[in-house]
C-alpha cells in the first residue's frame, strides 16, 4: 500500500554534497523542502580532496567558519611525481590567490563532512529523511509533454510513500537515477578508468606547510596514484588506470592490484613503507559521463547526477557544491514565478556544462602520453596562470586562448552538447 504524504515546494533526492547544498539554499529562501537519502549518515564516501574554488559555494552556504575550526587537514598545495619518483616543486595556491580565502583548502573525511552538510540543511529548515530510497518519479501530463510531480520512495521497513512537489532535484550522484532510467547518459569514450584504493595510518607525510598537500604520482601506463593526507594521521591512497592495465595477468583482487602497483611506484612505496594499512580495499569503475539533458518539466539534475568527470583534478566536490547552490537559486526563482518549464533551467545547465567541459579538456591533455603541461608553459609562460585557474576550479572563464596553445601539443576533445533541459519528454520515456 502506498501512503501519500503532504505536498512540498521541492523534493531533493540524495543528501550528498549536491543535495544537501541545494536543500540548504532552498530552505534559506523559505521554501518547504524535503531531502530523501537512502543511507543513514554518517556514511562512507570517496572524494576527499577539495580544490581552491570550492571556497565560493562553501562561503555562500555559510560553512567557512565551521571549516576553519574543524580538524580537517589544511591543504595549501599540489605536487606531481614522475614515474621515476622525482617530485615536482609543490605548487602553492597562495602564489596565485588570496591567502585569507581561496588559497587554502581542505582534505576532508566525507563521512564527517557530508554529515555536517546534511545537518546544516536541517538547521536551515529543510526536512531530511534518511534510510529511504526513491524508487520512481511520479509523472503527470504537463504543459510541455510529461512533467515530474514528485517521487515514490520506500522506507527501510518496506513501506511505500509518495511525496509530491512541483519540482524535484535529482542529486543521486554518479548512479544518476533519472539519466540512467531515461537513457540520457552518454559515456565519455576515452575516460573509462578503474580506481583501486585504501587507507593508511601513520605513514610518511611531508613536513610543515606541505603536510596536507595532494600528491599525484604518475604510473607509466596512462595512470596515477593519489596520496591525500587527512586528519587523525590517516592517508587516502589509490591508483587509477585503464581496467585492462590494472587487471593484467588476470588479477582481479583489489588488494593484490593495489600492492602490485605500490611496488612499482617508488614515491608511493617509500611513503607507505611506515605505518599500517587500515580497513577495506575499494574498487570502482569510473566511466566519466554526462547526461544529455539537465532535466525536464518539474525536474532538474544536480552534481554527479548531471555529469561525472574523472577525479584526477579533484573537481567533483567543487562542481557538486556549486551546482547545488546554483540549482537551489534557479529552483527558488522557478517557485517564485510558479514556472517549472524546462527553459527555466537552461542557464544553470549551460553554466555547469561550460565548467565541466573546460575541466574535461585538461583531463584529456593529462592522459595524453605525449603531452606535458611543462611543454606548453615553456613555450607560453602566461599559460601557467590559465592552467592554474582551471585546475583550481575557476572553470567558468573563457579559456579559448589556452585551448589553442594546448592544441599545438595535444588533440583536445570536441565540445559535448550543452545538455540543456529536455523541452518535450515523450510519454514513452516518462516511465
Ligand atoms: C575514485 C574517486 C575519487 C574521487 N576523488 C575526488 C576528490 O579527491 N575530490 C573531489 O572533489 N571529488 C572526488 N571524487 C568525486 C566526488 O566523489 C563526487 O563528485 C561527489 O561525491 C559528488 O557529490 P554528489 O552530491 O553529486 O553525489 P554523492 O556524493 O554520490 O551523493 C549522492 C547521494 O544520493 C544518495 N542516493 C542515491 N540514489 C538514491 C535514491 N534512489 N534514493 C535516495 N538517495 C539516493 C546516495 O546514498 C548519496 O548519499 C572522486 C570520485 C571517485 C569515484
Amino acid at each position: 500500500m502506498t501512503t501519500v504524504e503532504k505536498h512540498w515546494d521541492a523534493i531533493v533526492i540524495g543528501g550528498g554534497p549536491a543535495g544537501a547544498s541545494a536543500a540548504a539554499i532552498l530552505a534559506e529562501h523559505g521554501h518547504r523542502v524535503l531531502a530523501l537519502e537512502r543511507e543513514k549518515f554518517p556514511r562512507y564516501h570517496i572524494g576527499e580532496s577539495m580544490i581552491p574554488f570550492t571556497y565560493g559555494p562553501m562561503e555562500r552556504l555559510g560553512l567557512i567558519p565551521m571549516m576553519k575550526q574543524s580538524a580537517f587537514q589544511k591543504k595549501y598545495s599540489v605536487q606531481f611525481v614522475a614515474p621515476n619518483g622525482k617530485a615536482s616543486q609543490p605548487f602553492y595556491f597562495f602564489n596565485r590567490y588570496d591567502r585569507e580565502t581561496v588559497a587554502q583548502t581542505w582534505q576532508i573525511l566525507r563521512s564527517e563532512f557530508d554529515e555536517i552538510l546534511l545537518q546544516h540543511a536541517r538547521t536551515k529548515g529543510a526536512e531530511v529523511m534518511e534510510e529511504i530510497t526513491v524508487k520512481e518519479l511520479l509523472w503527470e501530463k504537463g504543459y510541455s509533454g510529461q512533467r515530474v510531480v514528485g517521487v515514490r520512495a520506500q522506507t527501510k521497513a518496506g513501506a511505500l510513500v509518495e511525496f509530491r512537489a512541483p519540482i524535484t532535484l535529482d542529486c543521486t550522484g554518479k548512479e544518476s537515477f533519472t539519466a540512467v532510467r531515461n537513457n540520457w547518459r552518454t559515456k565519455d569514450p576515452y575516460l573509462n578508468k578503474v580506481a583501486v584504493w585504501t587507507y593508511y595510518r601513520g605513514s610518511k607525510r611531508e613536513p610543515g606547510l606541505d603536510e596536507g598537500q595532494t600528491t599525484v604520482a604518475m604510473i607509466p601506463h596512462k595512470g596515477w596514484f593519489w596520496h591525500i593526507p587527512q586528519h587523525n594521521d590517516m592517508v587516502s591512497v589509490g591508483v587509477v588506470a585503464e581496467g585492462k592495465y590494472l587487471t593484467r595477468g588476470g588479477v582481479k583482487d583489489p588488494k593484490a592490484i593495489f600492492h602490485r602497483e605500490v611496488e612499482e611506484n617508488l614515491w608511493i612505496k617509500d611513503h607507505l613503507s611506515v605505518g599500517e594499512q587500515v580497513g577495506e580495499y575499494f574498487i570502482t569503475s569510473e566511466y566519466s559521463f554526462h547526461s544529455r539533458h539537465c532535466g525536464c518539466e518539474g525536474l532538474v539534475l544536480v552534481g554527479d547526477a548531471f555529469a561525472f568527470l574523472d577525479p584526477v583534478f579533484s573537481s567533483g566536490l567543487m562542481l557538486a557544491l556549486k551546482s547545488g547552490v546554483l540549482a537551489g537559486d534557479a529552483v527558488h526563482e522557478a517557485i517564485a514565478a510558479r514556472d517549472f518549464s524546462p527553459a527555466r533551467f537552461g542557464d544553470y545547465a549551460r553554466f555547469m556544462r561550460e565548467g565541466v567541459e573546460n575541466m574535461r579538456k585538461l583531463v584529456y591533455a593529462f592522459y595524453d602520453p605525449n603531452f606535458s603541461f611543462k611543454q606548453v608553459i615553456d613555450k607560453y609562460p602566461e599559460a601557467a596562470y590559465e592552467i592554474t585557474d582551471c585546475l583550481s576550479g575557476d572553470v567558468n572563464k573563457d579559456f579559448t586562448s589556452l585551448w589553442n596553445k594546448i592544441r599545438e601539443f595535444a588533440p583536445l576533445p570536441e565540445e559535448l552538447p550543452v545538455g540543456g533541459p529536455l523541452a518535450k519528454l515523450p510519454a514513452a520515456q516518462a516511465a
